[in-house]
């Protein structure tokens, strides 16, 4: 016999798994249905390209039973069963994956994440089982093992009798506690709920001796029991079920049994079609995103079956890298059980669904923007920058998907607002949609930039985010309303273009004095149209905006693209003319207030300066 002490990751987890507050306690049982579901599976992938394997449907079941006398639930399953070496590395080491260092333990708050991410499936057994039994015969093999834990320090693992393939999971259950009751797991009312709420699509029959009562051979009124094999699933597959049957609590059951998600998802489609293609689909679309998304890690995919039968858990190319985070299940008739990946790449049908599925999934987040605002900014929060590098990527193509789908802060309404939105309370005169890009709406609404659209009364989106201003400089119009930054050269606000180019006429000297003193620093100085309180600001001319300038600098390969800034003077203000009076007077007073106006203009931009002891040693200078 060998014992072997677990993991010390392993153990932590044990741990917080047995003690955990998770209150779904009897999702245990749908573990371990679902683990025999797999190990049947197992050996149905093995016929299909092994020879010397059938794999007689009929031959394949899971069975519960109970044994109150001696307190045990056991679980068997005439699955592809797991060698000496299995039960070692499968049951010894709780997520081998390495996701589970990913997270820090104090993230680690129930039970509930744990069992959502890293499927540690077979060890929610000790959330009601003080010890474990798990005997197994694997396919090929002449020999059977026992493996047996309390759960707490080790397991042991030893030879033993097993006439058929398969495996049996023996739990011997906790005494009942003040709060907790485990004897429920004895009773079969319980158990047939338990089963029909998490695994009632499981592809195999669960079986279970479910007690009967008939009358006694001839009698008329004594009765008698009996116990009789009963299937406790109905095998049909959720997909294939009727909408009219089924409730949110379904979806949300299968959302979990799946693993989808440890959220409840924000809104889940099921849809199907009968036509050039056939196909039945349920697709969710989580609350949060998953701790792994914005990471190379993660893969999107959607599950793949062909007529109930999966080929594929994640079918990348049913879904776009823009509606990555959508989860679920797609069954077609259409497509062959043996289709090689390289050839599903190609498959028309495939193309087909995976088109019609992706208009369904921006068709229903549409109408959720229109009836449920709340959960689509949460839709939003969480992954709404995956639409927004859509718009970016594959040089704009999907564009006309996502572009209704885009929010951004709205300066006038003071919280989320779509574009169309934008446009529809936009006065006549207005001829853009106007925007400010900045590093949080709080440091936006104090820009000098935005002052002049805000007094026009105009409407700006806050622009918080990286990847935005790529995005729109992709999108460039909406609805035929150009987008232009707030620091953009031209605002086209008329009657401010006359004053300034009159100004920057009048102020040709001054201006290039100017500018000669901060040499390529800047492309040229100009007499402001947007300023109205503040001195100095900083816009840029050309397709490259500050803000873009700042994002590309901070890129591990910095492309060193700089923007062609342009400082801004207001002519209306007083260091305007103080700055006139250094020109006709004093050489050294122009350089110096040149120089901390460039260096003001930086400041409030958000970008450094090249010398700050000198800035402070200018201003110092200035007061005495
Ligand atoms: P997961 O199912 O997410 O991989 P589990 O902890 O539930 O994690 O199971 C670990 C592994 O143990 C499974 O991947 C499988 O290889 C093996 N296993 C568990 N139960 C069975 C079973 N009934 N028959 C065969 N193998 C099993």
């Amino acid at each position: 016999m060998t014992t072997k002490q677990f993991k010390a990751e392993s153990k932590r987890l044990l741990d917080l798994m047995v003690n955990s507050i998770y209150t779904h306690k009897e999702i245990f049982l749908r573990e371990l249905i679902s683990n025999s579901s797999d190990a049947i599976d197992k050996i149905y992938y093995k016929a299909l390209t092994d020879d010397s394997l059938s794999f007689e449907k009929d031959n394949y079941f899971i069975k519960i039973d109970i044994d109150k006398e001696n307190r045990t639930l056991k679980v068997t399953d005439s699955g592809i069963g797991m060698t000496k070496d299995d039960l070692d590395e499968n049951l010894g080491v709780i997520a081998k994956s390495g996701s589970f260092a990913f997270k820090k333990e104090n993230e680690i708050k129930d039970g509930h994440d744990i069992i959502g991410q890293f499927g540690v499936g077979f060890y929610s057994a000790f959330m009601v089982a003080d010890k474990v039994t798990v005997i197994s015969k694997a396919l090929g093999s002449d020999e059977a093992y026992k493996w047996e834990s309390d759960g707490i320090e080790g397991y042991t693992i030893e030879p033993c009798d097993k006439d058929s393939v398969g495996t049996e999971i023996i739990l011997k259950l906790k005494e009942n506690t003040e709060d907790e009751n485990y004897d429920e797991y004895l009773e079969e009312y319980r158990i047939k709920a338990i089963v029909k709420k998490y695994s009632d699509f499981v592809r195999y029959p669960i079986k279970m001796d479910v007690s009967e009562r008939k009358l006694k051979e001839g009698s008329e009124e004594e009765y008698e029991d009996y116990l009789e094999e009963k299937v406790l699933n109905s095998m049909v597959p959720i997909w294939k079920k009727n909408k009219r049957v089924l409730t949110t609590e379904d979806y949300e059951n299968f959302y979990s049994e799946k693993h989808y998600g440890f959220d409840k998802p924000i809104k889940y489609i099921h849809t199907s079609a009968d036509g050039a293609v056939s196909y039945n689909a349920i697709l969710y679309i989580p609350e949060k995103t998953p701790y792994d998304f914005y990471t190379k890690e993660y893969k999107k995919g959607l599950e793949l079956y062909s007529n109930g039968v999966m080929i594929m858990e994640k079918c990348e190319d049913l879904l776009p890298d823009y509606f990555s985070f959508v989860k679920g299940i797609v069954d077609s008739e259409d497509l062959s059980l043996n289709i090689s990946r390289e050839i599903l790449q190609h498959d028309r049908q495939l193309k087909l669904i995976a088109k019609n599925i992706k208009t369904k999934i921006k068709n229903e987040l549409g109408k959720l923007i229109k009836n449920d605002r709340e959960k689509y900014e949460e839709f939003y929060k969480s992954f709404g920058r995956q639409l927004k590098y859509g718009i970016y990527s594959d040089f704009g193509s999907n564009k006309d998907d996502l572009q209704d789908l885009l929010m951004f802060y709205s300066s006038k309404e003071k919280k989320m607002v779509t574009l169309d939105e934008y446009i529809s309370r936009m006065p006549e005169e207005q001829k853009h949609i106007y925007y400010a890009a900045g590093d949080s709406i709080d440091r936006i609404e104090k820009s000098p930039q935005t002052e002049l659209v805000l007094d026009k009364g105009y409407e700006i989106l806050y622009f918080t985010e990286d990847v935005d201003e790529f995005a729109i400089k992709m999108l460039m119009n909406y609805k035929e309303k150009e987008f232009r930054s707030v620091s953009s050269g031209d605002l086209g606000i008329e009657e401010n273009e006359k004053e300034a180019t009159e100004s920057n006429e009048e102020n040709k000297e001054l201006f290039t004095k100017m500018k000669d003193i901060l040499g390529e620093k800047i492309k040229v100085v100009k007499a402001s149209k947007r300023l109205k309180k503040h001195p100095v600001c900083l816009s840029n001319e050309g397709e490259l905006s500050i803000e873009m300038e700042k994002i590309l600098s901070a890129m591990p390969d910095n492309p060193n693209m700089k923007a062609e800034k342009v400082l801004e003077i207001n002519t209306n203000h007083d260091v305007y003319v103080s700055l006139k009076d250094a020109m006709e007077n004093d050489k050294d007073k122009l350089e110096l207030y040149t120089n901390l106006l460039y260096n003001q203009a930086l400041l409030i931009e958000g970008l450094p300066i090249a010398d700050p002891v000198e800035f402070t040693n200018n201003i110092c200078k200035i007061m005495k």
